[in-house]
């Protein structure tokens, strides 16, 4: 499956698969905007700054006034329609009534929830028969079933033993406040690689995103991802 990055960090997160289907809208318009053209539909997974950016979501709804957003989150509805989207325009699905799939014509999605600190939601996708897993934020993927996908974009934001050590380390409170988050509330690669050999076929493709620098060591670090 074709897809692109165009943020994924905590510093915002926007990719383009196949074109017409964008995972979170977390980055500045002026970087976003040449990449919409055939986009069809926007999948939030949760309300952090880094996934739904404000001023680009209120510049979207203004140049794009009729484009599709999909989200399992009722928080998420709120600052949407606040930020000017048509609540027409937005496709909530409610995971409480069970994780099933949706056809919306070029794309059929489905939505679990995640463990985060706010209500978060992975987004199983299937473009021309092809399928695709989007996991970002979030503790662990237990219950997360993707056998033999074509395209896992999976988070995986620090190595278990680097954060312990920094954690240690760590003498700035503030500093120390945000690290301790870190476990509870995003993928470490030893889960992230774990659930990728649980879940990969021969022709599956996988790319790790959501990646944090300061906690990675050797060539495990993807760079700016
Ligand atoms: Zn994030
Ligand atoms: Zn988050």
């Amino acid at each position: 499956m074709k897809y692109n990055i165009l943020g994924s960090s905590s510093k915002g997160n926007s990719i383009i698969v196949e074109d017409i289907l964008c995972l979170d809208f977390g980055i500045s318009y002026t970087k976003i905007k040449d990449y919409l053209s055939k986009v069809k539909l926007i999948f939030i997974s949760h309300i952090h700054k880094d996934h739904l950016n404000p001023a680009a979501i209120k510049q979207l709804a203004y140049n794009f006034p009729n484009m599709k957003f999909l989200t399992g989150s009722k928080a998420v509805v709120g600052r949407l329609v606040e930020l000017h989207v048509s609540k027409k325009n937005i496709f909530y699905i409610d995971t409480s009534k069970g994780n099933n799939w949706f056809d919306l014509g070029l794309i059929s999605v489905k939505l679990e929830p995640l463990a985060h600190d706010v209500e978060n939601y992975c987004l199983h996708f299937d473009i021309h028969g092809k399928k695709g897993i989007y996991i970002v934020d979030t503790n662990n993927v237990d219950n997360i079933n993707a056998k033999n996908y074509d395209l896992f974009l999976v988070e995986n934001n620090y190595q278990e033993s680097v954060l312990k050590r920094h954690i240690q380390e760590c003498v700035d409170e503030g500093q120390l406040r945000y690290l301790n988050r870190v476990p509870h509330t995003h993928l470490s690669a030893e889960k992230a690689n774990t659930f990728l050999i649980e879940n990969m076929g021969s022709n599956s493709e996988f790319c790790y995103i959501h990646q944090s620098s300061y906690n990675f060591e050797g060539e495990d670090y993807n760079g700016n991802i």
